[in-house]
């Protein structure tokens, strides 16, 4: 059976051309799959018997919604889908001024093992598909009414461990008659892995490239992030600088704010040495307690925000949204399953 929903309009062009059909039916088919058709039922405007041959050969992938969260405070919403195999991704709706955006998810948990992080905990189960990345945009949009102009992938996983799913997902998510989001409106986290990094720059694609650093020092980056140990905070860097010299886009670092691990002044001081000589932006985040975890939020975020303004980088501190509904990514689906495991038991 064939991904339909997996396919970029080109590849759906060939494929009816395969199949003897004309090309444009190839565009009507698309445009049904992005106002979120389920079945090829729906799809008024091709005969009957090429509804049925869809029907036979294709899928149309649809995630169930498992849990959703509304956070009463700020309108944010977080869904927990459940995917055709049964495993549960997250996708967090945040409701800002410039936009509606949306947090989504490029893996079935994560394999990085970052020691902040939920979405580690149980290490990674599979890559998501296109299609399912496209869906969490498509229903959630579909689900709250809220029309969506900004995506973020910065829910479960680590796009850049899933390539060539992300570049297929960031050509339809952009196409016209796909969701229609221009690239500029889109922002790529990274734990730094530093060969998909230099790969994405030979795309000279317009999206924000955000790097999760979380510290400036080998030592403590290692501690927290194992991705550090094979490659430094140096090569790091000096990656980052080659992607904005081949981009010309800046990069925007993330920086956990972690008690007494991350947040004293000689690693702000670090912090700003290493960004001289590269247009680049930090965000300090709060740290969101995550309860296997013994890492504290950091008291010193204001103080650590000065030190790196008086080094003339510019800071921004993230604001929380939908603190009263697990937002942070990874949790809820962490949640979900003890609770299955416990059923289990
Ligand atoms: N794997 C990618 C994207 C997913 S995580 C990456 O590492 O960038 C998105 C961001 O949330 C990353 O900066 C990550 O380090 C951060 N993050 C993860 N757990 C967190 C927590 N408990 N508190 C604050 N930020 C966290």
């Amino acid at each position: 059976m064939t991904d339909i929903k997996s396919m970029t309009l080109e590849e759906l062009t060939a494929w009816f051309r395969d199949q003897g059909e004309p090309a444009f039916r190839a565009k009507q088919v698309f445009r049904w799959l992005y106002r979120g058709a389920t079945s090829f039922d729906e799809m008024s405007d091709l005969s009957k018997t090429l509804r049925q041959k869809l029907e036979e050969t294709c899928f149309i992938t649809a995630p169930q919604v498992a849990r959703k969260q509304v956070s009463a405070q700020d309108g944010t919403i977080k869904y927990l889908w459940e995917l055709a195999d049964g495993n549960c991704i997250e996708t967090v709706l945040m409701r800002y001024k410039h936009g509606n955006t949306v947090c989504i998810s490029s893996q079935v948990g994560c394999r990085m093992g970052c020691a902040f992080c939920a979405s580690t905990i149980a290490g990674k189960v599979r890559n998501l598909t296109p299609a399912e990345m496209i869906d969490q945009v498509l229903f959630t949009q579909l689900d709250s009414g809220a029309p969506i102009s900004n995506i973020v992938l910065m829910g479960i996983g680590e796009p850049l461990d899933n390539f060539d799913t992300v570049m297929k997902f960031l050509t339809l998510v952009n196409h016209p008659e796909g969701m229609n989001i221009g690239m500029r409106h889109i922002s790529l986290s990274t734990c730094g892995l530093v060969e998909q990094i230099d790969k994405l720059a030979q795309r000279g694609l317009q999206l924000t490239l955000s790097v999760s650093l979380h510290a400036p020092d080998d030592e403590t980056r290692s501690k927290i992030m194992p991705v550090n140990r094979s490659v430094g905070v140096e090569k790091l860097m000096e990656t980052c600088r080659r992607y904005f010299q081949t981009t010309g886009r800046r990069i925007s670092y993330e920086y956990a704010m972690i008690d007494e691990v991350n947040d004293a002044d000689w690693q702000a001081d670090l912090l700003a040495s290493l960004l001289k000589g590269t247009p680049g932006h930090v965000n300090l985040i709060p740290l969101n307690e995550v309860e296997e975890s013994p890492l504290k939020p950091s008291r010193r975020v204001a103080a650590f925000q000065k030190r790196l303004e008086g080094h003339g980088v510019t800071v921004t501190v993230r604001r929380k949204l939908g603190g009263d509904i697990d937002a942070s990514c990874g949790q809820l689906r962490r949640k979900a399953m003890k609770a299955a495991q416990g059923e289990g038991r």
